[in-house]
């Protein structure tokens, strides 16, 4: 039986799965394994194929597993995690990943040893640059991602500077086809998103999701949060109004008024990747040794 424990033999033949248990989403589990030809290391996530568990107030009853797999096998990128293999039995379908062995950004941002004063303009800008050029390669071979958030972005190692990779194209899309849906999660959902669900959008909510992660990768705190305000998050979202505390002081104005520019509530002021990447700001050491690295 394809259950929790049991794995089928159409994947135990090829891998074996361990039973480290290296993350969970809102759709299912992610355990380690091993490519048995060749003993290396493998992530496998496991899907349920006939229902959701996710509570949050994405509207996609069911995964689109295919679409979710055929979307990542057109990906190439240093920093987007690859797939090797996806096999589906029965009610489970189990896709073979590019392990990534950092843990998730979300764990780096709010590492102890940063104070909760974000990463700083150095390490900041280098991870900046993965993030961007990531989003850059998705968006010009037409995929928009759709939940860019620190939870969906692994570490490839416990180093400070490591590779960023971002993962789970769980909600990702065609953006040639038409984008309607209401998705992604709230505090890095864009406001054209929050604002009507029946009007199309475009993959500038990627760079909106992007500018949420790299607000608090600089500053250590989210952009919107119902913490600090009473206005819920939706009302936050859709006035777009920053502010920009102390932990900023350390961070130089050019770097806050990019992340400025990404969080543009009108999606046509805000810039795509293309031009985030043609900047001044991007032509720095840290942005070039992202890329050597
Ligand atoms: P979901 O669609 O359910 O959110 P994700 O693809 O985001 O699933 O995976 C859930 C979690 O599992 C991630 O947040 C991460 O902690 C872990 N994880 C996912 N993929 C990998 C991987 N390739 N290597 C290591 N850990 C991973
Ligand atoms: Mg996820």
């Amino acid at each position: 039986r394809a259950d929790d424990n049991h794995h089928p033999e159409e994947l135990t033949n090829k891998y074996h799965v361990t039973s480290h248990l290296l993350g969970k989403g809102g759709f299912g589990k992610v355990l380690l394994g091993y490519k048995k030809s060749d003993r290396s290391v493998v992530a496998i996530k496991q899907l349920n194929t006939q229902f959701s568990t996710r509570c949050s107030r994405a509207i996609a009853k069911t995964r689109d597993i295919q679409n979710e797999v055929e979307v990542m096998k057109k990906l190439s990128h240093p920093n987007i995690v690859a797939i090797y293999d996806c096999i589906t039995v029965a009610k489970y379908s189990y896709m073979v990943i590019e392990y990534v062995g950092g843990g998730e950004f979300f764990s780096k941002l709010v590492d102890s040893k940063y104070n909760q004063m974000g990463l700083g303009e150095s390490l900041g800008k280098y991870f900046a640059f993965q993030l961007i050029d990531a989003v850059l390669y998705l968006h010009s071979v037409g995929i928009c991602h759709r939940d860019i958030k620190p939870e969906n972005i692994l570490c490839s190692n416990k180093a400070e500077r490591c590779i960023l990779k971002l993962t789970d194209f769980g909600m990702a899309k065609n953006s040639v086809n038409r984008m309607k849906t209401h998705c992604g999660t709230p505090s890095y959902c864009a406001p054209e998103i929050v604002a009507n669900q029946g009007v199309e959008y475009t993959p500038k909510v990627d760079i909106w999701s992007l500018g949420c992660v790299l607000f608090i990768t600089f500053s250590g705190y989210p952009p919107f949060s119902e913490e600090y305000t009473d206005l819920k998050m939706d009302e936050q979202v859709l006035t777009g109004r920053l502010f920009f505390h102390e932990q900023w002081h350390r961070i130089t104005d050019e770097t806050q008024n990019m992340i400025q520019w990404m969080l543009t509530v009108e999606p046509l002021i805000r810039p795509s990747a293309v031009e985030l990447m043609s900047t001044q700001w991007m032509k720095c050491a840290d942005c070039l040794s992202a890329k050597q690295d």
